[in-house]
């Protein structure tokens, strides 16, 4: 196995045509088949310009259409940046669900399945999603899991920036899901589907399209998909499906499209802050952890659903949530369009520097703790000092993108580039923060 550095010399780019069609779960076994987990290209870093373009599209047919989309640029920022954080991690190292299966693989594995047969390309497809399907479906029947799925439900719309709107800590349940296939699936097999099942589920996050008729049959479409980001009570633990909505039509948990659909979480955050929107969940389940009384019921507050109270039943009583008016407002502070101007051409910027750094990285230990002391470091120097440091701040991070941007900063020695891009990653955290903290 290769070191996540020396990774960076397999870099393969996918073409225009693969990257349009890997949206939608249509790559072949033939183009998408390898024999080493190094050989996997990055297809979800490379897939910056085909989200861009087809969140445009929705844009502009919202435009168009009367009934169109609500598409706000408060909300649409706080899912980017919770989709850009999301992806942080993986710069300085491998991902868990990858690591975790290749050990698997490596120590426990009970037959090789040939990795250039379709056979186990299709074996992993339908593995990779029903694995999927459980993991989600933990994600909502456990509170801890919940504490890092909401972020995904904490927006209070439904379009293509909603999909982007991943939880930083999700990542550190999602893998264990996965490994009964590494007693069989070699890991570059695995590599792939585990990407292409999480591309496939951002096209589903959009009221354009009604209806596919008989394919909502077999797949995960948009109808079913908004469903599952109801707070309607008909909604409720409803439609966890990935790729298939088969899984969900098995295991009991399917649920049609029929009232309109009213999203978000059953007690709204209220809130575009990125800190609090990642976050908030921990210290309240910690909070609850300990009012709740006996050990049963500590644990129960852990391991049961968010809804639950004692006596209730495991996943709590569809009766104890808010009832659906229809009259339900998003949270939409009003802000001057100066601002709105101001965090908006920052925002762009900002993700034209994530969109670099994605696509050249590399990685070493001395990087990963440089990472860690100094974003932090600056995180709670940025988060306790007053909103005219935080401009301040901001106006810095701009320059220095500014400067990188047009190549006045740039590494003298190649291994020195790591350390100024973590700056960079560092840089735009903080510029996450200060933009998020705007909106509210
Ligand atoms: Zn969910
Ligand atoms: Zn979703």
């Amino acid at each position: 196995v290769l070191s996540p550095g020396q990774e960076k010399l397999h870099l393969n780019n996918v073409t225009v045509s693969q990257g349009v069609r890997m949206l939608f779960s249509l790559m072949t076994p033939n183009e998408s088949s390898f024999a080493t987990v190094q050989e996997v290209p990055k297809y979800v870093n490379q897939a910056t310009p085909y989200f861009s373009g087809l969140i445009l599209l929705e844009i502009v047919l919202g435009w168009l259409k009367t009934d169109g989309p609500r598409i706000k640029i408060n909300d649409f920022i706080t899912s980017l940046s919770a989709g850009m954080m999301s992806r942080l991690p993986q710069l300085v190292m491998r991902s868990l669900e990858l690591s975790a299966y290749i050990y698997v693989w490596n120590n426990f594995r009970l037959l090789e399945l040939p990795w250039d047969s379709a056979w186990t390309w299709w074996l992993a497809f339908l593995g990779v999603d029903m694995g999927y399907y459980w993991f989600h479906r933990f994600a909502h029947e456990l509170n801890i899991l919940w504490a890092a799925h909401q972020v995904h439900h904490s927006s209070e719309y439904y379009n293509l920036s909603t999909a982007l709107r991943q939880s930083v800590t999700q990542q550190f349940s999602s893998w264990a899901f996965y490994l009964p296939l590494a007693l069989m699936v070699p890991p570059s097999v695995f590599a792939v589907h585990v990407q292409f099942n999480l591309l496939y589920q951002f096209w589903i996050h959009t009221e354009l399209v009604k209806d596919l008729g008989p394919l909502e049959w077999i797949l995960n479409t948009p109808s079913h998909h908004r469903v599952h980001h109801g707070r309607n009570p008909y909604c409720i633990d409803k439609n966890y499906a990935g790729i298939l909505i088969i899984w969900d039509r098995m295991f009991g948990t399917f649920a049609p499209e029929s009232d309109k659909v009213v999203y978000g979480l059953t007690h709204p955050i209220s809130t575009f802050q990125i800190w609090t929107v990642e976050f908030l969940y921990y210290p309240y389940l910690w909070q609850r952890f300990w009012e709740a009384e006996g050990i049963s019921n500590k644990l129960s507050v852990i391991f049961k659903g968010p809804g639950w109270t004692p006596g209730k039943p495991r996943l709590g009583d569809i009766a104890d949530i808010p009832q659906i008016t229809g009259e339900e407002m998003p949270h939409d502070p009003t802000w001057s369009p100066a601002m709105q101007a101001y965090v908006l051409v920052q925002f762009l910027l900002l993700l034209d520097v994530y969109n670099n750094l994605l696509k050249d990285q590399t990685v070493g230990t001395f990087s990963f703790v440089f990472f860690f002391t100094f974003t932090k470091n600056k995180m709670l120097l940025c988060l306790s000092s007053r909103a005219n440091a935080a401009e301040m701040e901001m106006l810095r991070c701009v320059l220095i993108m500014a400067l990188q941007q047009f190549g006045y900063i740039k590494p003298l020695v190649p291994l020195l580039a790591f350390p100024i891009e973590v700056s960079l990653t560092d840089t735009y955290i903080i510029t996450i923060v200060s933009i998020t903290d705007h909106l509210s």
